[in-house]
């Protein structure tokens, strides 16, 4: 069953210099009930506006938001449920506790908004607190306790109410990577507990990929893109998602009487057929390092290209090849040397090709910038 569902929402906020800004356009989205669902994508792309308006501490500028089977948010019919009536937990980026209640009161907090019977609040702190792994820790004030446990008592304060839905705003942020994975482990332990849908936002895509079951790219306001963690990596639509989900190269590329060419370097012939996907003569193909075979160039056919740099890494070895006036950087084992200056040939495992994107839209995005 959808738990969440977005109908052509839309926010525009507006601005001094007289045309607003798009935060979220026309995006829609179904969530299932069950499901961790991640949204990623740069900073400004609009996540935490459109985890706003789930969570109905904005109004939409367009569009239609339910929650299970009730309409929650309608710029038609201007109906707005507000936050506390829509069965969600929520979880911020900085760490929402308050520093004059101990963790009992921090947690009991929402139950009392709710005028919820002493034994109601007792059982139901109780409860949330030992899913979290703060019950010793009841009567204690939130400046004695680290990063992670005050990030675990935001998180037993969204759980308390029973809640359906898990709205997580870049809840890991603030904690060092040690700590993150922990807690990504107990936020999936919590969700398997209690089946909550869980909306998780992040700009960390290796935690949206470890965290989720499908998830969004954004960006400047629409999804690009909604899959499973493994589909978005193998096969993103554009140059922005797969420069987005891991270490990238990308080759500019132009296309003259049938065969492909580096961009400016018209001597050196790519050993590939040109994409039918790409409509113009100018294209990009995006590899990423770790899937480039480096041969001898007497050995093989492959692309060509001079190595013209060369980094020891933990994990092996990284070479910085220059085809004609660009370069690209691969990845191999450390058995797998050759020296600076040497021509290599190159074999592109899973090559893909995209349009060129607009010179306008990096400086779009960087505008879109929240800091
Ligand atoms: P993200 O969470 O993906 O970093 P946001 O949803 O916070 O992005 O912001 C999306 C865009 O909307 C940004 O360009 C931001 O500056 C703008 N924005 C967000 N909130 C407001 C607001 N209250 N007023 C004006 N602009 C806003
Ligand atoms: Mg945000």
């Amino acid at each position: 069953m959808d738990q969440i569902v977005l109908d052509n929402v839309t926010k525009a906020f507006p601005t001094k210099s007289g045309s607003p800004i798009i935060a979220v356009n026309s995006v829609n989205l179904n969530v299932k009930e069950g499901e961790i669902f991640s949204f990623l994508g740069p900073s400004g792309c609009g996540k935490t506006t459109t985890l706003r308006m789930i969570a109905g501490f904005e109004d939409l500028s367009e569009g239609e938001i339910r929650l299970g089977e009730k309409v929650v948010s309608s710029s038609k019919r201007k109906l707005y449920v507000p936050p506390e009536d829509r069965g969600l937990g929520m979880v911020f980026q900085a760490f929402a506790v308050w520093p004059h209640l101990n963790v009992f009161e921090n947690v009991a907090f929402p139950l009392r908004v709710m005028k919820k019977s002493k034994s109601e609040v007792n059982e139901g702190v109780k409860k949330a607190l030992h899913h979290t792994n703060l019950s010793n820790l009841a009567n204690v004030y939130p400046s004695d306790l680290s990063g992670g446990q005050q990030q675990r008592i935001a998180l037993a304060r969204a759980i308390v109410t029973n809640p359906k839905i898990m709205l997580l705003d870049e809840p890991l942020s603030n904690l060092d990577p040690k700590l993150r994975e922990h807690m990504r482990f107990e936020i999936k332990e919590l969700q398997q507990k209690f089946n909550f849908t869980i909306i998780f936002v992040t700009h960390d895509q290796s935690e949206a990929m470890a965290m989720s079951d499908r998830m969004l790219v954004m960006d400047m306001g629409n999804i690009i893109q909604v899959d499973t963690p493994t589909n978005l990596y193998n096969k993103p639509v554009n140059k922005f998602v797969y420069g987005f989900l891991g270490l990238s190269n990308f080759l500019n590329v132009v296309r003259e009487d049938d065969k492909v060419y580096p961009d400016g370097s018209k001597g050196i012939q790519i050993p590939l057929e040109w994409s039918e996907h790409i409509e113009s003569n100018e294209g990009v193909i995006a590899t990423r390092p770790n899937e480039i075979e480096l041969v001898r160039s007497e050995d093989s056919q492959g692309l060509k290209g001079q190595i013209i740099r060369r980094n020891y890494l933990t994990t092996g070895i990284e070479y910085i090849v220059q085809i004609g006036t660009q370069t690209i950087r691969v990845h191999t084992s450390h058995q797998n040397i050759h020296p600076v200056g040497e021509i290599v040939a190159m074999k592109l495992v899973n090559p893909m090709w995209y349009e060129r994107e607009s010179a306008d839209a990096e400086k779009e995005r960087n505008l879109r910038q929240v800091i």
